[in-house]
């Protein structure tokens, strides 16, 4: 008999979700996603063959807590599986600290311990939490586990943890954890299946989506990411800066009398490609401005993405291959040519119609480096994980 499993990626704005069923395999039945959270929300599923299977809109203005949001969708779950038995719900958790390195089945005493990481990932843990205490409380007996996107990089060498901070720091958890692991993860097991040869070398894998990173990987395994302590370090992303000079939070601090949360707002809500466009942090309407803010905005991103997968080619002392992924790395020739352009000198070479077409591989044949673009599907990342846990519980 078949079971069930609920994914559920919790946002400030948005929640999305898949349903996939398992037996010998996993098998996505149907995905959603809540959107306009705190304006308008909507809800919409599809099946399988991307068909609408449901829909729904909530009243403009009113306010929802996760409990009223995920309520219809957990009811159309258990319609829709009818005899199927929901087995677990797999959570995608931002950060998981030195505490979670892998994943775990959530009680209170793990949220409790995992809200103190707040501070850590503001614009994603705190929802990420609730959405969890609200299937708590509309599940109660249902297995709820926790994914974290900084698992996968337990794999980094110290030396890639590491600040230049005072140690005690260090011993406080202030260091380098890496982040969007469950992409990574997946991205990992695609490529040994599509290329083994690469897959066992050095590959730099570029995640660009709203949130934007890029991870070294060597023989599948997590040596280094362009992201740290937080999600905010690295390439320039939709809405969040980047790496920054931490000497710019203290100017703001001191010159303009900036508190924590107008600093927070700053760096992760009104910066990054909206920032610097002033227009949009959706790389679609930038690419079909005219305006010359919006041209800033693309060039200064893929400046940061090429020179992020640079300094990355120096855990791995060279480069196999390099992919992209996420909606940027999946579906943007242009910004895939951009950042090679600026990678020539590595050996890299595009071709450009396999390029313009997203083909699997986007290299010439001469390329050093295999440019390869794998969507990404961290939703069956985190059910393959809930599989494994609830098959180790069964053992136990
Ligand atoms: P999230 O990090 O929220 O999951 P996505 O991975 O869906 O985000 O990526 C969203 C970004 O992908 C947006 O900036 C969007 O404009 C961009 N994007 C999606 N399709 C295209 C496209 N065809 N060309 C350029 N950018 C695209």
């Amino acid at each position: 008999m078949p079971e069930a499993i609920l994914t559920l990626n919790a946002g400030s704005s948005s929640i999305k979700f898949a349903l996939f069923t398992f037996n010998h395999a996993l098998s996505n039945i149907a995905r959603g996603e809540i959107e306009g959270i705190g304006e308008t929300p909507h809800f919409a599923i599809h099946g399988p063959h991307s068909e609408l299977l449901l829909e729904k809109t909530w009243p403009h203005g009113e306010t929802l807590s996760h409990e009223d949001l995920l309520s219809p969708v957990l009811e159309w779950v258990d319609h829709h599986l009818g005899d199927i038995k929901l087995a677990a719900c797999g959570h995608r958790i931002v950060h998981g600290g030195d505490i979670f390195t892998a994943p775990t089945l959530l009680d209170d005493d793990a949220l409790a311990r995992l809200s103190t990481l707040d501070p850590l990932a503001p614009l994603h843990e705190p929802h990420n939490l609730a959405a969890v205490k609200a299937a708590m409380v509309l599940r109660p007996g249902l297995a709820q586990i926790g994914c974290f996107d900084t698992s996968f990089h337990k794999s980094m060498p110290a030396v890639a943890t590491r600040f230049a901070l005072p140690r005690n720091l260090r011993d406080q958890g202030v260091r380098r954890y890496g982040f969007h692991g469950l992409s990574y993860e997946y991205i990992a097991a695609q490529l040994r299946l599509a290329a083994p040869d690469i897959a066992s070398g050095r590959v730099i894998a570029a995640h660009l989506g709203n949130g934007a990173s890029a991870c070294a990987l060597r023989n599948g395994q997590s040596m280094d990411s362009s992201m740290g302590f937080t999600a905010l370090d690295g390439l320039i992303m939709g809405t969040r800066t980047g790496a920054l000079d931490p000497g710019v939070l203290l100017y703001l601090m001191q010159a303009h009398g900036m508190n924590a949360d107008e600093i927070t707002n700053i760096v992760y809500k009104k910066s990054g490609l909206l920032g610097i466009s002033g227009i949009s942090p959706d790389m679609r309407v930038l690419l079909a401005s005219n305006a010359p803010e919006a041209a800033e905005a693309v060039e200064s991103f893929t400046y940061a993405a090429a020179q992020h997968i640079a300094a990355l080619v120096v855990p791995l002392g060279g480069l196999d291959g390099l992919v992209f992924t996420a909606g940027i790395g999946e579906h943007s020739p242009e910004i895939r040519a951009a950042i090679c352009a600026r990678l020539q000198w590595l050996g890299i070479a595009i071709d450009p119609l396999a390029n313009a077409k997203n083909a699997l591989v986007i290299s010439k044949a001469t390329s050093a480096v295999e440019i390869m673009v794998i969507p990404t599907n961290e939703e069956a990342m985190i059910a393959r994980h809930c599989v494994t846990l609830l098959a180790q519980h069964a053992i136990d």
